[in-house]
């Protein structure tokens, strides 16, 4: 009834779990679609907010570049351009179909001016820089852009071959890349409060130029974009700014896979005990038809044999007195035997269903020399001897005489059933220090195999070395033992080994 229930709640257990299990599988994925859904967003954005970036350079490059008029060239003209189309450059050079400096082809900021006028940059710039632009094989009027790290310093250099009449010149313009990154990259990037995320510019060595820094941390929410036509290989990094809103998930997901691995144990722990109890009910299953099969035997041979010899001494088929009373000794042998299975087999009956014990103080000495007075002449038949030491003055005990004593009958019983070929039984009281009674059957018999001591004791478990011998037996006996024994606070046990003969032993504890 017990089990039933446990089993019963384990599989309620298995269930929850795995319920449990469905539902955290499913709002993981619910939350695994909206975290996707929100990084395709800020990566969208990202692409989106670089392109407009890099189309506002490129723009207004490109119409600086085109207002260049060859034919009214003046450091005037050439100072006024930038600002008339909102470019932000350093530097503007003209140079001819060989690349050499056209006269009044060139401009600068005031504060770059004397360093753009040093002919040594000027060198650098038309034999290092130029020829690495390649500036001949773009399309006329596109905008071409190089860019490189010079001791440190990023720069940017954009160019455009153009056409006037059928000559054709070529324009280079220096970015004014502080002024790109303090003024476009803060009307592009800022971090404002209100905003939900947070953006940052990284340059090609991926060192910090811009806006909120991130450090190298591995964040759940943050997406990357290059740019691609102005700064080469700078990033955008746009993350979530809801710092405690990440906590909230991570410390939502340190709890999920917590419980997770809760219900995964529960299921895995539940299956194995479900299989051990299925393999155990299997195994009982089998052992009890064996049982019926054993009792039914057990029940059947003493009675042919009771009714053949009565019938024969009732028809006075008898040649002497002798033979009568040697016929009469049979049919009581069988009656007792009869009547011991018919004990056991209601006794145990009686404590499948939970048997309830009748404890009173009593002197165990004494019952158990009315168990082994009741054996006697059964020990005399089997043509064996037992040795009682009964040691005297033992402490009183609380017992259920009645049980108990079906114990030792069932000892000596098995003694005289499985060791007769060793003729001899010794049985024992003692005291065992201040707190236990010891009682101990001892026999010369076969003996028991180690591996089957504690199976043995297991409802209709024979041992094996008995299965293949003429020897009736039902493989109840010893697990009453051990239940009398444990119902009264003690414990059955076994010492043997094959061929050396076997001791069982119950001990009590005092009252
Ligand atoms: P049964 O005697 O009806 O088979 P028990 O529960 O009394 O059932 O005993 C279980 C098994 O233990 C026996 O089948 C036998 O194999 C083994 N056994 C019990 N007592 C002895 C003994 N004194 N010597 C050897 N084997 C024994």
């Amino acid at each position: 009834m017990r089990r039933l229930l446990l089993l019963n709640a384990l599989i309620f257990a298995v269930l929850a779990a795995a319920a449990a299990l469905a539902y955290y599988s499913f709002s993981a994925t619910s939350e695994g679609t909206a975290r996707e859904r929100e990084i395709t967003l800020m990566e969208e954005l990202a692409e989106e907010k670089v392109t407009s970036l890099e189309q506002v350079i490129d723009y207004a490059d490109s119409k600086l570049m085109r207002g260049v008029n060859l034919d009214e060239l003046s450091a005037d003209q050439l100072d006024r351009l930038p600002k008339a189309h909102g470019a932000a450059v350093l530097a503007i050079y003209v140079l001819d179909e060989h690349f050499k400096p056209v006269p009044n082809g060139f401009s600068a900021r005031p504060h770059v001016r004397e360093a753009r006028l040093d002919p040594g940059y000027r060198t650098w710039f038309l034999d290092k820089v130029v020829p690495v632009m390649g500036m001949a094989k773009k399309k006329a009027d596109e905008r071409g852009h190089l860019y490189f790290t010079l001791e440190g310093t990023p720069t940017m250099f954009s160019y455009m071959r153009r056409l006037s009449g059928d000559r054709t010149f070529y324009v280079v313009v220096e970015d004014d890349l502080n002024y790109i990154i303090f003024t476009l990259f803060n009307q592009f990037f800022h971090n404002s409060d209100a905003s939900k995320r947070l953006y940052e510019v990284r340059d090609d060595k991926h060192a910090h130029r811009f806006g909120y820094e991130f450090g190298d941390a591995s964040n759940d929410f943050l997406v990357e974009q290059k740019f691609r036509i102005t700064m080469d290989d700078w990033t955008l990094r746009v993350a979530q700014r809801d710092e405690t809103g990440r906590e909230e998930l991570r410390r939502k997901q340190v709890i999920n896979s917590v419980l997770i691995g809760g219900a995964v144990t529960v299921i895995l722990a539940g299956l194995a005990v479900l299989g051990f109890a299925i393999r155990r009910e299997r195994r009982l299953s089998e052992l009890k038809s064996e049982f019926i099969s054993n009792v039914s035997h057990e029940l059947k041979t003493p009675l042919s044999i009771i009714s053949m010899f009565g019938e024969m001494l009732a028809n006075g088929r008898t040649k002497s007195a002798e033979q009568a009373h040697e016929y009469a000794e049979i049919i009581w042998r069988e009656s007792v035997r009869l009547g011991r299975l018919i004990d056991n087999v209601l006794d145990f009956a009686k404590i499948e269903r939970g048997a309830v014990y009748e404890f009173e103080d009593a002197d165990v000495g004494e019952v158990v020399e009315r168990a082994v007075e009741l054996s006697g002449r059964r020990v005399a038949a089997a043509e064996m001897t037992l040795e009682a030491d009964i040691a005297p003055e033992l402490p009183m005990v609380r017992l259920d005489a009645n049980a108990f004593t079906l114990a030792v009958l069932n000892l000596i019983d098995n003694a005289i059933k499985y060791a007769a070929d060793g003729k001899r039984i010794e049985l024992a009281l003692r005291r065992d220090g201040d707190q236990r009674v010891v009682l101990s059957v001892r026999d010369w018999g076969q003996g028991i195999d180690p591996e089957e001591h504690e199976r043995i004791f297991e409802r209709f478990y024979r041992a094996r070395a008995i299965r293949l011998k003429p020897i009736r037996g039902s493989g109840i006996g010893l697990a009453l033992v051990q239940h009398i024994a444990r119902a009264h606070g003690g414990d059955a046990t076994v010492t043997s080994a094959p061929g050396a003969g076997s001791t069982f032993s119950i001990w009590l504890p005092v009252a």
